[in-house]
Parts: C-alpha cells; sequence; structure tokens
C-alpha cells in the first residue's frame, strides 16, 4: 500500500485533534474529488514498518483524541490487508482513542453485502472501526456547512450500535 499524506494535528476529519492517514488508491472516481491524485494506487510513498510507527508513536500524545483514515480510499481490496493490521494495533494500544474511517462505499449496501458474502477482512475493519462516514462525494449535493463531511449524502455513521442493531445508527456530532 502507498500513502499520500499524514496529518498528525488534524481537526478537519473527526471531532479534536486527530492523527489521520491518507492512504493510496481509490477506484471511485467521484465527480470534483478533493483528492484527484490519490485515485492512483501508486501515488505518494511506500507505507512501511516505520510509517506504522510515526503514526502510533504520534496518537500517544495525550491531546490527541482519536486516528482517522481517508484515502484515496481505505476500504479497496488493495488496501484492506495493511489498514487492518493498522487499525488493529491503533485499537489495542489505545482503546481509549477513537478511530474514524472514510470511504466511498456505503455501509449497509456495500459493506454489509460483502461481509454477508464472506468477505471477512471487512467484518474484522468493521470490528476496530467506531464511526464510518460513508458514501462517495456527490458534487451536486456539496455543503460546506456540514461537519466532517462534503456533501448532503454522506452519513456519519455509529458503527458499532449499527452493527448491534443491524440498522444504520448516525453518530450525534455534537
Ligand atoms: S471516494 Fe473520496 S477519494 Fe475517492 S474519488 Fe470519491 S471523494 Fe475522491
Amino acid at each position: 500500500m502507498n500513502y499520500a499524506a499524514i496529518k498528525k494535528t488534524d481537526t478537519a476529519n473527526g471531532p479534536g485533534i486527530r492523527v489521520s492517514l491518507f492512504v493510496s488508491g481509490c477506484t471511485h472516481h467521484c465527480k470534483g474529488c478533493f483528492n484527484r491524485e490519490a485515485w492512483d494506487f501508486e501515488y505518494g510513498a511506500p507505507y512501511t514498518k516505520a510509517v506504522e510507527q510515526e503514526i502510533l508513536e504520534s496518537l500517544s500524545k495525550p491531546y490527541i483524541r482519536g486516528f482517522s483514515l481517508l484515502g484515496g480510499e481505505p476500504m479497496e481490496p488493495e488496501n484492506r490487508p495493511t489498514v487492518l493490521a493498522l487499525v488493529k494495533e491503533v485499537r489495542t494500544r489505545y482503546p481509549e482513542k477513537d478511530i474514524w474511517c472514510y470511504t466511498g462505499y456505503t455501509f449497509d449496501k456495500d459493506l454489509l453485502t460483502w461481509i454477508s458474502r464472506g468477505q471477512d477482512e471487512v467484518a474484522e475493519l468493521l470490528a476496530c472501526i467506531d464511526v464510518l462516514v460513508d458514501g462517495e462525494f456527490i458534487e451536486e449535493q456539496k455543503n460546506l456547512r456540514l461537519p466532517f463531511r462534503g456533501s448532503e449524502n454522506q452519513r456519519i455513521i455509529d458503527v458499532q450500535a449499527s452493527l448491534k442493531q443491524n440498522r444504520v445508527i448516525l453518530k450525534a456530532i455534537s
């Protein structure tokens, strides 16, 4: 996997001050995408063990509330194994910090369908994620006033509550 950027004091992609990883590679190709260069799976730099250590070390700071995964597309099959290993490690080391993931796929139509077809990696990923911001960016529904998302169709989903209740539960954002 390649990655486009790491932000160590991100305040735009989830509540509080966060560490964010922008992975490379995305097949959605949304019109008006903010990050077109990251469509290419070869964009940026190789994600290495040293990069993982840098992320984990950055997360240790007491003022860091959580970790956000963006892209590109973290849920692309090519990116899943590396992303899964990372979120498992974050979950183990920092159980008190929350994990947000942005995806152009949708929670119920795509991710739950893949799980029902035996894609266990997706189930393992969702087990580690607190909040999923889902759906492609739709330029016609762009709204700059929305917190933590770009277009009206995108949802901020409480993943664990949704899995438990088997329906989409939106996360209350204060
Ligand atoms: S899913 Fe995100 S990164 Fe991918 S094309 Fe759409 S806006 Fe761009």
